[in-house]
């Protein structure tokens, strides 16, 4: 099978290090790359040929049954409802593990605002997992400690992308009872150093500090979520050049464009996602505070997701018909991503103007806007 190390193809590296992590002299290491994603980097003095690296890369669904089960869901708590970004899944499961004297394991930021992968045993805290960060989170050495705390026998929840999913379930190299884990349904996963350039020119365009970023406040609702910024001081602004980038294809990894994961067939526990297109699947649900597409696909999410039905408010659903809404393919590049990326590279772009190049690049050219507004009146002189 083609892989990174014989093709240095980008595609075909999702960055999860579980190569660096199983290799038997460390010849192994995580480089960023001048878009600002990890790769690894073998030292050949060191390296023994043994080809373990090949063997256990994770870039690869192994999920082999069809087993699936699809639902819409709603945490039946208002107050965790608000806080997530879509119908609150993710605390649900989160309170399970806890109860269970076990871990939590989410993203988070830290206190640079970098996006990181975290731990918590205390229901309080995981909040800070609540909350899409519409970045490529760094794992933050997650998967050393996920298999410590089972050596322990506790119960871990693992919550991230499916590509990292598999990288841990490469890296402990066998199912674990205790192991509980959630994917989210995500098309895609952007470059932290964009990110990093994004908020540093934020701060110097306001001269102030960011506090957080809300990438999904409901203030609005669910439908018409938005980004928010906090700054220190209190501040609170709506600023969307970088959600808009990442929606537009432009900044994510190579590999989320050749994604092994973007199917039906999902190697984790639970997954969840936004439920788009709710509305031509159940019309009476109320869905003004989010509502989740769950897929429970294991027989241990299943028996999970039995002792949890009485705080969801939950329906089986076709799940044909609900993925048909949502990405399960691949997401195309966008046409300005390379221009993008090369002017990053040659310092073009920096940290003092690529909100502006951000919005550039992603804008719709005038005649297509024309064409879309004329298409609107003509469809609403038809209706009439
Ligand atoms: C990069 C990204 C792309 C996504 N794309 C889609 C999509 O195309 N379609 C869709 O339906 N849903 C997508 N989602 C998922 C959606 O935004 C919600 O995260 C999901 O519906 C869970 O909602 P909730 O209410 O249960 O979660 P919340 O309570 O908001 O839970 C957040 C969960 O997301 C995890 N998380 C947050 N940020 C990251 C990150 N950067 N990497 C990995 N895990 C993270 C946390 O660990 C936690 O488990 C995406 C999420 C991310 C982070
Ligand atoms: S071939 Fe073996 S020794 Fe060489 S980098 Fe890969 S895992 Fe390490
Ligand atoms: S194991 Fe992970 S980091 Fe290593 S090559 Fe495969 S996908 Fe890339
Ligand atoms: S789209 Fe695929 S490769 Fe990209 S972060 Fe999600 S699971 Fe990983």
């Amino acid at each position: 099978m083609e892989n990174y190390f014989d093709t240095m193809n980008k595609e075909l590296c999702n960055g999860c290090g579980t190569c660096a992590l199983i290799c038997p002299v460390n010849a192994i290491t995580m480089i960023e790359d001048k878009e600002g994603f990890l790769y690894p980097e073998i030292d050949k003095n060191k390296c023994i040929k043994c080809n373990k690296c090949k063997l256990y890369c994770s870039n690869v669904n192994e999920k082999i049954e069809d087993n699936e089960k699809a639902y819409s869901a709603i945490n039946k708590s208002e107050d965790e409802l608000k806080f997530s970004s879509s119908g609150g899944m993710f605390y649900i499961l989160a309170k399970y593990t806890i109860e269970k004297r076990g871990v939590v394991c989410g993203v988070t930021y830290d206190d640079n605002l970098k996006v990181i992968h975290d731990f918590s045993d205390n229901i309080e805290e995981c909040k800070k997992f609540c909350g899409s960060k519409y970045v490529r989170s760094d794992l933050n050495n997650s998967y050393k400690k996920v298999k410590a705390y089972l050596e322990k026998d506790l119960y871990v929840l693992f919550t991230g992308t499916a590509c990292q999913i598999s990288g841990l379930k490469k890296y402990l190299g066998k199912e674990t009872k205790k192991l509980i884990t959630c994917d989210i349904l995500c098309h895609a996963n952007p470059s932290p150093k964009v990110f990093e350039m994004y908020i540093k020119n934020l701060q110097k365009i306001k001269n102030k500090r960011i506090k957080t970023i809300w990438f999904r406040s409901k203030e609005t609702g669910w439908k018409n979520q938005i980004p928010v910024i906090e700054y220190e001081d209190g501040e609170k602004e709506e600023e969307n050049s970088y959600f808009y980038a990442f929606v537009s294809e432009m900044i994510n990894r190579p590999s989320c464009y050749a994604c092994k994961f973007a199917t039906k067939r999902r190697i984790s526990d639970f997954t969840i996602g936004d439920f788009w297109g709710i509305e031509k699947v159940d019309s009476n649900i109320n869905i003004e505070n989010g509502v989740s597409l769950l897929t429970v696909n294991s027989n241990k999410g299943m028996k999970i997701f039995k002792e949890l039905k009485n705080s969801i408010t939950h329906k089986e659903v076709n799940y044909d018909l609900a993925a048909s809404f949502n990405h399960y393919q691949n997401v195309k590049v966008h046409k300005n991503r390379k221009k993008f990326f090369e002017k990053i590279v040659e310092g073009t772009i920096n940290e003092e103007n690529i909100i502006q190049y951000l919005k550039r690049y992603t804008r719709t050219p005038v005649y297509r806007r024309v064409l879309r507004k004329t298409k609107r009146i003509i469809k609403n002189i038809i209706n009439k």
